[in-house]
């Protein structure tokens, strides 16, 4: 079982990290023959903007819609859940992404003047104290589509009740970046989630 990471642009090297501490075989992808050869894809955080770009410059933008379509399990962090989004608000009108969650997501939804923030989030499904999640310029869910099911919402301060972790079946998304913080919990339920896919 293999993990991409998609490499255009991003925190590449944190995720290719962390899914190695949680044992499973991690490689970049760049170009479609080496999304062929991948069982699931992890999308960075980065900037979408870009990501969305070189995606199309890659020739990736399809492909990798397709995977996903087929079944193929990804997992985006912030940019990463902006390109899974069927529907972003506040971006660029010629953003395009891989329609992985039926949901509305709005980019840098938490305040232009608040660069970054942290906060606890209790994730459905993931054990022991409330993640320590990181917000960089991220994005919220404004609503999802039936077939969603919300994992995590902000507990506390003037984003309380935002949704911040989404799953559609095996599509999983977070407005944080669980992979800059060495809490392993999430791409370990990320690998999980593989393997039974698998
Ligand atoms: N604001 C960025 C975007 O729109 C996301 C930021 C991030 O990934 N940390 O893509």
């Amino acid at each position: 079982m293999i993990i991409g990471v998609l490499a255009l642009q991003g925190d590449v090297r944190e995720h290719l990290h962390a899914l190695t501490e949680c044992d499973a075989q991690a490689r970049p992808v760049r170009r479609p023959a080496e999304l062929e050869s991948v069982d699931a894809l992890v999308i960075p955080g980065g900037e979408s903007t870009t990501m969305s770009k070189l995606a199309a410059e890659f020739d990736l933008l399809d492909p990798i819609r397709k995977r996903i379509a087929g079944g193929m399990p990804a997992y985006g962090s912030c940019a990463g859940m902006i390109m899974l989004a069927t529907n972003v608000l506040d971006g660029r009108p010629d953003q395009r992404g891989f329609d992985g969650i039926e949901m509305t997501v709005r980019r840098n939804a938490f305040g232009r003047q608040v660069d970054s923030f942290e906060s606890p989030v209790e994730i459905d499904g993931i054990e022991g104290d409330p993640f320590h999640a990181v917000f960089i310029r991220a994005p919220w869910v404004e609503s999802v589509g039936a077939d969603v099911e919300v994992l995590g919402q902000v507990t506390t301060g003037e984003a309380a009740g935002r949704i911040v972790a989404v799953r559609r079946g095996d599509v999983l998304a977070t407005s944080f970046h669980p992979e800059l913080t060495g809490d392993l919990r999430l791409h370990r339920y990320f690998v999980d989630l593989v393997r039974n896919a698998a």
